[in-house]
């Protein structure tokens, strides 16, 4: 590709690579992962910041060329699935075999190595990251050969959960479980004024809150039960008359089957349909996730700005996700609330009130998702990523040289 910028989906950022390498095998990855100084690999270029940008004459690249493949051994229930390919094809594929994913994100859209790399997540109390699901990954390392880290492998919590640093994904190996079905019961208008967070949380399979914080309380609920799971009653907020969005004004046609129909998990999970374009399109996010012990008190100090981040607000989505091992996960070691912000696509009017907002999250200990727009700094980081250390070794150990290091991550991996 030549000529038109590269951008990310939202088009926020412009990667100064300025063209991708698309290698065809993976013999070709790794003649040229040998050849090039530094390398950075584009997944559906689904993240809001520089994390993908390999940087001036830095090499930019797409496995997307690669044989889509997505291997599945029933007996075992895994699938072994290409390091390009998306999770609406890998559903898919597995859904075919009777299987499932224990979870997906609001959009199916995204790569599945991309996702695991930044610690990608969906809700619910019981349901660890998407890099939950992940047993082993082949990582195409600097030198051009490649490297296999499984479970049970003393790297394996810094190889899945990467932000790309380690070398290219080509290959990841995901537990899968036979598969289920889901009904999404949507309600509106719950007020935050004696919330119990965690009976709301724990109400189904995976449960997420909306609200425009315009007004205190969430506008929407959205309950996703397992057909195979009890519904509770649900008598905190009114059950929904019509079909929504989450996003203010946009088609709920866009959205997957609401109102209690069940069907198969990857056409519930995910907010979205995998042929519509997700959320809104023209938007920027950011998504804080902080110990859910402390969700109260997080809710209320959001409540407490909601003067500020109303304005370049377009929703605002509460979700859980349990605690899981990966180094540089955001959940890593603690159950997790999630509080993710869908911006108004405007970089100047919202950086400020991403600043505002990390501010008032300060104090409750909120580590940033690697795949969204933040300004805490690394050195702030370093002391919310206890196994850093741990990371940056095995780093160093995969790619002396840092040809897998880019600006973004320069300061975090810095000795
Ligand atoms: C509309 C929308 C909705 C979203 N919803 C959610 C959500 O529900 N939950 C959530 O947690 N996040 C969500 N996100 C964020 C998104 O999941 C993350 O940004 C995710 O990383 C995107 O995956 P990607 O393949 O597009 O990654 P990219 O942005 O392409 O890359 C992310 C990182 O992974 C690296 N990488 C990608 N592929 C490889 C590979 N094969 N080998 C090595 N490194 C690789 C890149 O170098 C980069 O560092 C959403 C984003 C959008 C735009």
């Amino acid at each position: 590709m030549t000529g038109t910028a590269v951008t990310n989906w939202a088009g926020n950022i412009a990667y100064t690579a300025g063209e991708v390498d698309r290698p065809g095998s993976l013999d070709a990855v790794g003649e040229l992962v040998a050849r090039r100084a530094r390398v950075r690999v584009l997944g559906s270029g689904h993240s809001f910041n520089e994390i993908a940008d390999p940087g001036a004459g830095g090499t930019l690249l797409s496995l997307d060329a690669l044989p889509a493949e997505a291997d599945v051994d029933t007996a075992a229930r895994t699938v072994r699935v290409g390091g390009g390919l998306r999770y609406a094809e890998l559903a898919r594929r597995v859904h075919a075999h009777g299987l499932a994913l224990p979870n997906m994100a609001s959009l199916p859209h995204i790569s599945v190595a991309g996702s695991v790399a930044t610690g990608t997540h969906g809700s619910g109390v019981g349901n660890g990251p998407l890099a939950a699901a992940v047993r082993e990954v082949e990582i195409v390392t600097a030198d051009g050969s490649t490297a296999v880290i499984g479970r049970g492998d003393p790297r394996f919590g810094g190889a899945v959960t990467s932000l790309g640093a380690l070398g290219v994904v080509t290959a990841l190996t995901l537990d899968l479980e036979p598969a289920y079905e889901v009904e999404q019961h949507l309600f509106t208008e719950l007020p935050l004024e004696g919330l119990d967070f965690e009976t709301v949380a724990a109400a189904a399979y995976s449960v997420s809150l909306f609200t425009d914080w315009r007004d205190p309380g969430f506008r929407q609920v959205w309950l996703k039960r397992r057909t195979d799971q009890p519904l509770p009653a649900f008598p905190w907020a009114a059950p929904a008359k019509v079909a929504l969005h989450p996003v203010p004004g946009m088609p709920a046609q866009n959205c997957t089957q609401q109102f209690g129909v069940p069907g198969p998990w990857h056409e519930r999970l995910p907010h979205f349909r995998a042929e519509f374009t997700p959320s809104s399109g023209a938007e920027l996010q950011s998504e804080y996730l902080l110990p859910r012990r402390y969700a109260l008190d997080v809710l209320h100090a959001i409540d407490g700005i909601r003067e500020t981040v109303a304005p370049v607000l377009r929703t605002c989505e509460v979700r859980t996700v349990a605690a899981d091992e990966q180094w540089l996960s955001p959940s890593y070691g603690r159950d997790t609330v999630a509080a993710h912000f869908t911006w108004i696509e405007d970089t100047a009017a919202v950086l400020p009130v991403v600043r505002r907002l990390e501010e008032a999250l300060a104090d409750l200990d909120p580590r940033p998702h690697w795949g969204k727009l933040f300004a805490i700094p690394s050195a702030v980081l370093r002391d919310r990523f206890p196994r850093l250390d741990d990371f940056r070794t095995l780093a160093r150990e995969l790619d002396p040289a840092g040809k897998f290091t880019n600006a973004f991550l320069a300061d975090l991996l810095a000795p």
